[in-house]
């Protein structure tokens, strides 16, 4: 690894963020989950603040993103990573 910075798009407000200031979550197989330590393959997607999440809810933009739809827990667990 070097020490290249990694921006990813947050799925709210679309501007590129560092990672390590995103949450992830990502679609393993036919699973969706919150990936906490950034550590999962497959496709993901990425978020900054509650905002974001509100508006990325609303939006479907998960769905569209991951081309899979996202279970209500996925939303709680991931409100709680920003209260
Ligand atoms: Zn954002």
């Amino acid at each position: 690894m070097n020490d290249k910075v990694r921006l990813r798009m947050c799925a709210g407000c679309r501007n590129k963020i560092h990672q390590t200031h995103l949450i992830r979550i990502c679609r393993k197989e036919n699973e969706i989950i919150v990936d906490k330590n950034n550590q999962t393959g497959g496709r993901g997607a990425y978020i900054c603040s509650k905002e974001c999440l509100d508006k990325a809810k609303k939006t479907n933009q998960f769905n569209r993103l991951l081309k899979s739809s996202i279970p209500e827990e996925i939303y709680n667990e991931l409100y709680e990573e920003f209260k």
